[in-house]
């Protein structure tokens, strides 16, 4: 099922005497999300990602705007009418039921000519379990469950009605790092298997790209990018994108473009073919190269970027070197090289040559992207 956001806006009205006013939680949404596609919703706390979650399910109405479900508008339908499964961060299982007797509830409360036989209702949710994984559980209480396993069952009840859509709100949150992998790679096999429409809320950026087919990233309820995980991290639009992609994150330094020459601060650190200007600029921290006696030459005009040398950290698949420079925006500098690159450092200081294709280049008063590397 495609879903589709047609200028969809949500005002909530500002209830505090001293600052009246009006909070846009969603300002303008456009987009769709195509069928059977597993679409990530991302950005801070307080962005809208919630809200757009709960007005595509219909336990919120738009103040303007539109909401398709294929060729149906859905805007004015109550939630149980849209054919949606909705997964929380809390699983909010029924306690007193067994895992079998939560899982069908749902179909327990059809009526008319969708009510269901019993012998139906329990071959629905025997299928529904092992899809999920648990049908070994059917007669447990959810007391007697792990959290990975709490949030299967409520994922097993969430897909039990066949849903034409189905929605996560930040549903890995209650889990420790170890089952929140686990249960992620398991929502994507489901996704994968089921081929349902699947709209996954996060703040984990982490998240979102290793399962999404496609993010939304999001901040003050504006849509900043949509695009495919790798796409949006290598081509940011903005500044917001690509600070709040990649771990670790990106480093942002305070540089100009002068005669065809990107600096940081007084550094001319890369050749581009740009206008004079102000910039911030961003180097993934995949984008540095140590350079060292008999390292290649830099291209004419071009220096190396030096640094202050803080620490050498090894984790044995790589080597991290935390560094600072004044003209970074972050107190530390993070770069990442390959495991013998320790053994190359000495001394206070460290020189490094950037990788064009690793830099991004954003205008400093609108910080919008103007170069990619490219
Ligand atoms: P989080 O990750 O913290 O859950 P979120 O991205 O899901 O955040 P929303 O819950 O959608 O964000 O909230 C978006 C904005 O709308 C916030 O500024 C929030 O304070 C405001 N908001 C949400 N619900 C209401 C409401 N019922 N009344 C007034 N303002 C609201």
């Amino acid at each position: 099922m495609q879903v589709r956001l047609e200028h969809v806006t949500k005002i909530f009205p500002g209830r505090d005497r001293k600052n009246p006013k009006d909070v846009y939680a969603v300002d303008d949404f456009n987009f769709d999300i195509p069928d059977g596609k597993l679409i990530g919703l991302l950005g801070p706390s307080g962005c809208g990602k919630s809200t757009t979650l709960n007005l595509i399910c219909g336990l919120l109405k738009p103040t303007s705007g539109h909401i398709w479900f294929g060729d149906d508008d859905v805007t004015e339908l109550p939630p149980e009418a849209r054919g949606v499964g909705l997964v929380f961060q809390n699983y909010a299982l029924y306690p007193h039921l067994t895992v079998r007797q939560n899982v069908i509830f749902p179909l327990q409360n059809l009526r008319g000519d969708q009510k269901l036989t019993k012998e139906v209702m329990n071959a629905r949710a025997e299928e529904a379990a092992r899809l999920v994984q648990i049908d070994g559980l059917m007669d447990r209480k959810p007391s007697e469950l792990s959290g990975g396993q709490q949030q299967r069952v409520a994922i097993a009840r969430a897909l039990v009605k066949t849903p034409k859509v189905l929605l996560l709100d930040e549903p890995l949150s209650n889990l420790d790092a170890r089952l929140r992998l686990q249960t992620r790679e398991e929502i994507r096999r489901i996704q994968t298997e089921t081929q349902v429409t699947t709209i996954f809320v996060t703040h984990d950026q982490e998240e979102a790209m290793s399962i999404s087919d496609l993010i939304v990233v999001m901040k003050d309820g504006a849509v900043h990018q949509i695009g495919r995980p790798q796409d949006v991290y290598d081509d940011p639009a903005n500044l917001f994108v690509a600070r709040f992609l990649g771990t670790p994150p990106i480093n942002v330094f305070k540089g100009s473009v002068k005669n065809g020459l990107l600096h940081i601060g007084d550094t001319p650190v890369l050749q581009v073919r740009m206008p004079d200007g102000e910039t911030y600029v961003g180097v993934r921290p995949e984008g540095f190269e140590l350079m060292t006696e008999g390292s290649d030459p830099l291209p004419e005009g071009v220096c190396p970027l030096e640094c202050e040398l803080t620490a050498v950290e090894v984790t044995g698949r790589d080597t991290s070197i935390v560094s600072s420079h004044p003209d970074c925006l972050a107190p530390s500098i993070r770069s990442i090289m390959d495991s013998e690159a320790a053994s190359r450092v000495s001394g206070s200081k460290v020189r490094f040559r950037l990788k064009p294709a690793k830099v991004r280049v954003f205008d400093r008063n609108t910080e919008s992207r103007i170069y990619d590397g490219k």
